[in-house]
């Protein structure tokens, strides 16, 4: 067993991020749910104890950006048991930004603990009407809310702007550049499907796959391919991160066409946050054999997807899977979960 330290994000700069980013553990999964094949996780729910996951990726260029602009507040929106809301308010907290979350709805007589932690972090809340939170893509979005603009910036839900979608193909290029063994395809999951089109900008020793959690029609496939697309577009300059350098030789690829963006749609188990019993039994299973904690949204999902694809036999025997695990460990405490 190789040693890691796990070091945290401690300060706010692209060398540290990426040389903490770089120590996040690959893990081999010991467990009967994925017979005859080898199953591996990368563990980004270990980057750092509050800002974790892919919503700490999202948030590393818009927070870049916000102190080079001077601004002194972050202004983004979430609902009640959201993981970007929750990583934004501790990034504030670390970084020293003020930050406000704009929530959807009324403000309840208990608050989640999701919210109960931002507003412990300092974010200041603001509950807006359906109505309004309905606009929240508007341009006027925060003159409607009343929240005033100078010396902030608005970071869009879960994170889903080019900012974010550039610290997503950064981590792309950080799995590229520390994997243990060499895979045959990534699995990851998808909500909106930024994470799958970043990754999949800058992954390029194996297919990227991704498993809907939500009944999402088409949606995620047109932006998976629209982020990839956009990144492909703006090359990173390579000056940025000098750590580790890759060439970016591919950037005249047809963008949306041959972006080699595989999704599967059977395992959203009934709808967005859906936790039929048949998934919590999954859960359990997988964590007792395992010891890697999931969350019943995002990653419970996804490893039932891969637990399933694999029974039905429609991965070869032998095939190397990396699976990633994104976070969103916070949302557990929405859920009863089977001790
Ligand atoms: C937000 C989130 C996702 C989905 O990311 P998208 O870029 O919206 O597809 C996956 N896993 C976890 C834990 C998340 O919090």
């Amino acid at each position: 067993m190789k040693c890691v330290t796990i070091r945290y994000l401690t300060s706010l700069d692209l060398d540290s991020f990426i040389e903490v980013a770089r120590t996040v553990p690959y893990q081999r999964i010991n467990s009967d749910l994925f017979p005859g094949v080898e199953v591996w996780i990368r563990r980004d729910d270990l980057l750092d104890p509050l800002i974790s996951g892919n919503k700490a990726y999202k948030l590393l260029f818009n927070l870049l950006e916000a102190r080079e602009q001077g601004a002194d507040t972050l202004i983004t929106c979430g609902g009640a048991w959201s993981n970007h809301l929750h990583a934004t308010a501790a990034a504030g907290a670390r970084f020293g930004f003020r930050t406000i979350g704009i929530v959807r709805g009324e403000r309840p007589q208990v608050l989640s603990a999701t919210l109960q932690d931002a507003e412990r972090f300092g974010m200041q809340l603001k509950f807006v009407s359906r109505d309004l939170y309905r606009e929240r893509s508007q341009p006027a979005f925060l003159d409607l809310v009343g929240l005033e603009a100078a010396n902030s910036i608005f970071i869009p839900e879960g994170g889903a702007n080019f900012a974010g979608a550039k610290g997503v193909r950064l981590l792309g290029e950080l799995i590229e550049s520390t994997l243990p063994i060499s895979f045959d395809q990534l699995w990851v999951a998808c909500g909106t499907g930024l994470t799958m089109g970043g990754l999949s900008s800058s992954i390029h020793s194996f297919p990227v796959c991704g498993v809907e959690v939500l009944k999402a029609g088409e949606s995620i496939r047109r932006d998976a391919r629209h982020w990839h697309a956009a990144l492909k577009k703006f090359p990173r300059p390579p000056d940025l991160g000098q750590e580790w350098q890759r060439t970016s030789s591919d950037t005249d690829e047809a963008p949306s066409a041959a972006t080699g963006i595989k999704l599967v749609n059977e395992y959203h188990c009934g709808g967005y946050a859906k936790y039929p019993t048949y998934l919590r039994e999954f859960q359990r299973s997988f964590e007792r054999q395992s010891g890697i904690p999931l969350d019943p949204v995002y990653t419970a999902k996804l490893m039932f997807a891969v637990s399933k694809e694999v029974a039905a036999g429609r991965i070869s025997p032998g095939t190397r899977m990396l699976t990633l695990h994104s976070g969103g460990l916070q949302g557990r405490r929405g859920f009863q979960l089977i001790k």
